[in-house]
C-alpha cells in the first residue's frame, strides 16, 4: 500500500514534563491529574507504525518533555533512517552536552528551547521550575554554538514578560541564536487556569510585536517567526514586516498534524480532540475521512460576514476546541479581553 505523504508531524513522546509552565497549552495539563510516566517502548512501537504508514517530511519530537525519554536518540535515528528531517522541542533543562552531541551527529535539523525573559525570576515564575532559567540559557548557547542554523529560542509572549521583550531579545542575540519564535500566549491547558494573568490586551500585544519588529529591523542576521494565528481584528501583522507570520489551515499539508506516543492522531498540537488511532486504521485514512474533516468545516458566527475570513480563519480555533469544545467558534482570546 502506498504510504501517505505528510509534511509535518508533531510526535508527542510523553505527557510528562519536569516543568509546570503557567502557559502550557497541553490540553491534558490542568494542574490536577498525575501524568503517566514516559513509555519508551510504546513510543518506539508507535513511531515504527507511523513510518510504515506514512512518508513524513519533518518530525518534531515534543511532549511534555521529550528529553524524559531514555531512547530519544534511538527514535531520532529511526526517523532519520526513513528520511525525515527531525526537530526537537525541549525546555532545555535536561539537554546534556552528550545528548546534544548525539542529536548533532544524527543530523537533527533544529532544536527549540523557550527563553521567556532576561530576568530569571520572570522566566521561573512562568516555568514553575527554580533553576530553569540558567539551564535554558546554557542549553540555547550550546545549541547555537554547535548548530548555528538550527538553534531556535521560543519566546511565548504573555502579559507578564511582554514589558521585558527588548532585554530578552538582546540576551537571545548575545547567545548567538539566529532563529526566534515569537508566539503570543495561546489559551489552553494550564493557560486556562492563568488566562487572566497571561492574556495580552490588544494594546500590549501590539506593543510587544512592535518591540520585536524594532529589534528585528536592526538584526537582519536573525529570523523572527510568529507561529500562532491571531485574529486579524485583534492584531494585523502588516506593521511588522520583519516578522514572518504563519497561518494554519484545515488542509493537513499546512498544519502540524499531531501524533501521541500511544497512536492518537489530532488536528494539531493545541487541539485536544482525537481524530483516530493509528493502531486502528492508517493515518492517511484518518486524515482524509470526510466525517473527520466535517468537524473542521464550520464558520464561526462572528466571522461569517467578515471580509478577512479567508486570511484569518477566525484565529486559533484549536484554542476554541479547548475552551468551548468546538472548532466552530472564533479564537477565545476575543472573549477573554
Ligand atoms: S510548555 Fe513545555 S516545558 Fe512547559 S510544562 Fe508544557 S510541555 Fe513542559
Ligand atoms: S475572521 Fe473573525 S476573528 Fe478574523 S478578523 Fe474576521 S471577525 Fe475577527
Ligand atoms: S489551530 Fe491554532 S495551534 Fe493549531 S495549527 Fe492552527 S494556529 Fe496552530
Amino acid at each position: 500500500m502506498a504510504r501517505t505523504r505528510i509534511d509535518n508531524i508533531v510526535f508527542e513522546l510523553t505527557q510528562a514534563c519536569n516543568q509546570c509552565c503557567r502557559f502550557c497549552y497541553n490540553y491534558w495539563r490542568d494542574g490536577s491529574t498525575p501524568l503517566p510516566a514516559p513509555d519508551p517502548s510504546l513510543a518506539r512501537k508507535t513511531l515504527r507504525r507511523l513510518l510504515s504508514q506514512a512518508s513524513v517530511g519533518t518530525l518534531s519530537l515534543s511532549g511534555g518533555e521529550p528529553m524524559l525519554l531514555k531512547n530519544v536518540h534511538d527514535l531520532v535515528l529511526s526517523a532519520r533512517f526513513k528520511g525525515c528531517q527531525v526537530n526537537v522541542l525541549t525546555n532545555g533543562t535536561l539537554l546534556t552536552e552528550s545528548a546534544l552531541d548525539n542529536f548533532h551527529s544524527l543530523g537533527v535539523g533544529a532544536i527549540q528551547i523557550p527563553l521567556l525573559s532576561a530576568d530569571a525570576r520572570v522566566h521561573e515564575h512562568l516555568t514553575g521550575l527554580p533553576g530553569s532559567w540558567q539551564k535554558a540559557v546554557d542549553a540555547l548557547g550550546r545549541v547555537a554554538a554547535l548548530m548555528p542554523n538550527g538553534a531556535y529560542a521560543v519566546l511565548v509572549i504573555t502579559a507578564l514578560n511582554a514589558p521585558g521583550i527588548p532585554e530578552t531579545l538582546k540576551l537571545i542575540g548575545s547567545l548567538g541564536v539566529k532563529g526566534v519564535m515569537v508566539n503570543r500566549f495561546n489559551i489552553g491547558g494550564m493557560g486556562l487556569l492563568h488566562c487572566k494573568e497571561l492574556t495580552l490586551d490588544s494594546k500590549t500585544l501590539k506593543q510587544a510585536f512592535a518591540d520585536v519588529e524594532a529589534f528585528a529591523k536592526v538584526h537582519p542576521d536573525m529570523r523572527f517567526v510568529s507561529g500562532v494565528c491571531t485574529p486579524l481584528c485583534l492584531m494585523d501583522p502588516k506593521p511588522y514586516p520583519h516578522i514572518k507570520f504563519t497561518w494554519c489551515s484545515t488542509d493537513f499539508s499546512r498544519r502540524p498534524v499531531t501524533l501521541t506516543y500511544s497512536g492518537d492522531v489530532r488536528f494539531c498540537n493545541h487541539s485536544p480532540y482525537v481524530l483516530g488511532n493509528i493502531y486502528e486504521r492508517p493515518i492517511g485514512e484518518i486524515l482524509s475521512d470526510p466525517e473527520v474533516n466535517a468537524r473542521y468545516s464550520g464558520v464561526p458566527e462572528r466571522c461569517a460576514d467578515c471580509p478577512l475570513l479567508s486570511r484569518c480563519n477566525g484565529g486559533c480555533r484549536a484554542a476554541s476546541e479547548q475552551v468551548y469544545g468546538t472548532f466552530s467558534q472564533a479564537d477565545p482570546v476575543l472573549e477573554v479581553l
